[in-house]
């Protein structure tokens, strides 16, 4: 009997006592977490609120708020600018064993215009709604994922991990004007040699659903401008080869052939960044008048200009027939130029191969980055190919791997787009999967041709 007693006792005293301790512990737990979301949130924020934005971004503001978060990070840093007052940071978070490859995460500072007038929110206020959406321009594209790895690092170093491989950040200009001033340069640098670079990551898209998307390579852009002479003559005459006529007959046979590209889209064939895009992004003719154009008149010239796409895996060789014999060609008088991108060989990297990554096992990196993301509850999509450009192609044309990979799921595509945003939710689920990919990248030991065990993940 008295010992039924003393056993309900102590079971009382466990109740009543351990209890509330238990919780307030639990309590604590919370209010700690909450309080890391929200100063995270805030450096997000903060660096939203600094305008980037071209044509004028302010990247000495840009750059004085990483090297503050590379010092409490005790990252070492440098600022080169190889254009003037252009700058591009490189942080560093030294391995245990340099002589190992590094990884380069990469993210660029600057970001598109916006039209003030257009967002329900200021595009640089960084505000959050009651949803927990924080609305700026660069919240998708891509301050998110610059500040993402920064975060990332910020945990693993609290939770005393080091390093095996360096890893090296770059945070660029200029990649929304074409990378020229930025990442380009970088991939040039003889430094780079030095950085013994082994894998980039690079940004990506946002996902509708619930898993990520993931690209391996990208389209090249091939900006064509195609020109049409021809006899001018009265505007009631009917007569063949005017200038207006043939490039007409060009535009059609273009027309034919974005028609059958896209069919193959849209019937489920093929992904978008899998076939040639072609886009007419001007029209330029005719014989300007005080109130318009002159209309009895057939002009002499005529001028059209494309955006076109190509894939990494198109035949190059055909395209540039197409255009020349088809779209362009000198028997009806036309002549054609390709824009500052295409050179020959564009589509193959410095060792004459396609420039894309592989995302098989002959790709060490790729394995990782797959099971470091399911490993933080993630979900990958199949890779794709970028349906526009980015700087990871500065990577690949060295023969690089490079990876874009944003972590955003459930989320409205929305960059360059009026009321960019992202939930914080997203923002904070993608800092754990950054963790997870940086862990597993910066311990990986090619030697063993293995990852390390897996309790060291
Ligand atoms: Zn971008």
């Amino acid at each position: 009997m008295e010992g039924t007693l003393a056993s309900h006792l102590f079971l009382f005293f466990l109740i009543v006592f351990s209890h509330p301790s238990k919780s307030q512990s639990l309590q604590q737990q919370n209010q700690e977490e909450e309080d890391e979301s929200s100063s995270i949130i805030s450096r997000f924020q903060q660096y939203l609120q600094i305008d980037t934005s071209h044509p004028n971004p302010n990247y000495l503001a840009s750059a004085q708020f990483i090297l503050s978060q590379a010092k409490t990070l005790n990252l070492d840093s440098e600022t080169v600018e190889f254009v003037p007052g252009k700058p591009l940071l490189l942080l560093k978070w030294p391995g245990k064993n340099p002589s190992l490859p590094s990884i380069l995460l990469n993210s660029h500072t600057d970001v598109v215009a916006a039209e003030h007038s257009k967002w329900s929110h200021p595009p640089f206020s960084g505000h959050v709604d009651p949803a927990g959406n924080i609305f700026a321009r660069g919240s998708q594209d891509m301050k998110c994922v610059g500040l993402q790895y920064l975060e990332a690092i910020r945990r693993l170093k609290r939770s005393g991990y080091e390093p095996i491989r360096t890893v090296y950040l770059s945070f660029v200009p200029d990649e929304e004007t074409g990378g020229h001033d930025g990442a380009e340069k970088l991939a040039e640098w003889e430094r780079f040699e030095e950085m013994n670079v082994g894998v980039v990551l690079d940004e990506g898209l946002a996902s509708t659903n619930e898993a990520y998307r993931v690209f391996y390579a990208e389209r090249c852009p091939w900006w064509l401008v195609i020109r049409a002479f021809g006899a001018p003559g009265h505007g009631s005459k009917l007569y063949d080869n005017s200038a207006m006529e043939n490039l007409m007959k060009s535009i059609e046979s273009v027309r034919r052939f974005r028609a059958a590209q896209f069919d193959m889209v849209k019937a489920g064939l093929k992904a978008e960044g899998e076939v040639i895009s072609v886009n007419m992004a001007f029209l330029k003719a005719g014989t300007p008048a005080p109130t318009g154009f002159v209309m009895n008149l057939q002009p002499s010239e005529a001028e059209a200009g494309f955006d076109i796409r190509v894939p990494p895996s198109a035949d190059e060789e055909s395209l540039e027939k197409r255009i020349a014999e088809e779209w362009a060609p000198s028997s009806r008088n036309m002549t054609f130029k390709l824009g500052q991108f295409k050179q020959r060989g564009s589509l193959r990297d410095k060792f004459g191969k396609p420039e894309l990554t592989a995302t098989d096992s002959s790709n060490p990196w790729w394995k990782l980055l797959e099971d470091a993301v399911k490993r933080a509850n993630g979900k990958l999509n199949k890779p794709e190919i970028f349906p526009a450009s980015t700087d990871a192609r500065y990577f690949r044309s060295r023969g690089l791997p490079a990876i874009g990979f944003s972590p955003m799921a459930n989320t409205p595509i929305l960059l360059h787009d009026h009321n960019e945003f992202l939930n914080q939710a997203e923002y904070l689920k993608g800092i754990e999967i950054y963790e997870s990919i940086i862990k597993a990248y910066a311990s990986y030991v090619e030697s063993t041709g293995d990852k390390v065990p897996k309790d060291e993940l």
